[in-house]
């Protein structure tokens, strides 16, 4: 086996400490609160009523835990990858000019909002495929992820398109989770200072429940309430710390949709669906309805034409009418897609250069 193989192998191994160690505070939390409280040490009567909520929170936070972490990340579809003979060019190819030449051509029937800070095509080497919108590459991952938000290291997966709805039921159930044993333990730990309770083992296990869920809570309620502001706000993290460039220049509100439609293009539009870990996340993690419409800049207005996938005299492409015609493809494929708010301009024929403000 070669050595690089085998430091692969370890990389793997280790990168599930984390998950390891939640895992086993989770089924010791579990054990102090079922065995030691509230069989051993409360009234039946008050046991059942804590035990039936204690295994609700229980359970659904186990459950948006699991599909967190085993939820594969979506990658780019095939149509992104570049065309054997275009790939072959562009590894032979040494000026950046040329390959770029390669990569617009490639790019010509993509559905593409955003660019690189220099105004070219985003493309992986690593991966070797144009990247759509909001994909970047995770390095741990070692794959382009669609939506990309974080690789995070308590999941030991990337968090993006797939699973992003997951992450924050993961994080809200967490929170309720350690919240309801804070709760419900705060009368017995301060027994415990009072000396009112029994000097068994469980009198430690009950105070270190509290330290614990009471640590848990305030780490957990701080990255929840922030994950909630992207959420509303259409942004993943890498968005939020760099703002994503169009062609008439970065926005970090570009993808924003205003606030009832940003929150269901992560959760869908069935609310009854919302709390449970089932995906239900708008689109295909390509290609997304942006706020920001960007076309030639000399040309304030332009017609929505079937073929208007063309490309304009710069060379380049209008990302915007190819999207919005995906999207729209997509829409009457499958009601989950949202209705771009910009296309009702575009539908009475006029684009304008930059529009709309959320709803
Ligand atoms: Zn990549
Ligand atoms: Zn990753």
């Amino acid at each position: 086996m070669a050595p690089t193989h085998i430091l692969r192998c370890c990389q793997r191994g280790l990168a599930w400490i984390p998950v390891i160690f939640i895992a086993l505070v989770v089924c010791w939390s579990y054990y102090a609160y079922v065995v030691e409280l509230c069989i051993c040490n409360l009234p039946i009567s008050v046991a059942v009523i804590y035990m039936m909520s204690f295994h609700l929170s229980f359970v659904m936070f186990v459950w948006s835990y699991w599909k967190t972490i085993f939820t594969r990340p979506a990658k780019p579809s095939k149509e992104f990858c570049l065309a054997k003979a275009e790939k072959e060019q562009y590894v032979r190819e040494e000026r950046p000019e040329t390959q770029q030449e390669i990569l617009w051509r490639a790019a010509t029937n993509l559905p593409l909002y955003t660019r690189t800070g220099a105004g070219a095509i985003r493309y992986c080497d690593r991966c070797q495929v144009i990247k759509p919108d909001r994909c970047h590459h995770c390095s741990a991952c070692d794959m382009c992820v669609l939506k990309m938000d974080h690789h995070c290291p308590w999941v030991n997966n990337c968090v993006g398109f797939s699973n992003y709805k997951f992450f924050i039921l993961f994080l809200c159930y967490s929170l309720i989770y350690c919240l309801f044993i804070a709760a419900t333990v705060l009368q017995y730990f301060i027994k415990f200072w009072t000396n009112e309770l029994p000097d068994t083992h469980a009198k430690f296990h009950v105070l270190f429940l509290f330290f614990v869920a009471a640590m848990f809570c305030i780490s957990i309620l701080s990255l929840f309430s922030y994950h909630l502001w992207l959420v509303g706000k259409n942004r993943s993290t890498i968005e939020a710390f760099r703002a994503p460039v169009f062609r008439t220049g970065s926005d970090k509100n570009g993808f924003s949709l205003g606030f009832r439609k940003n929150i269901a293009q992560v959760f869908g539009d069935q609310k009854k669906l919302w709390l449970l870990p089932i995906f239900t996340s708008q689109g295909d993690g390509q290609t997304f309805p942006a706020r920001l419409v960007s076309v030639d800049p000399e040309q304030p207005t332009v017609s929505l034409q079937p073929e208007a996938n063309k490309i304009t005299g710069d060379g380049q492409t209008c990302p915007l009418t190819e999207s919005q015609n995906h999207l729209q493809v997509n829409e009457q494929q499958d009601n989950h897609v949202a209705k771009p708010q910009e296309c009702d301009p575009m539908r009475s024929g006029k684009c304008p250069v930059r529009t709309l403000s959320p709803i």
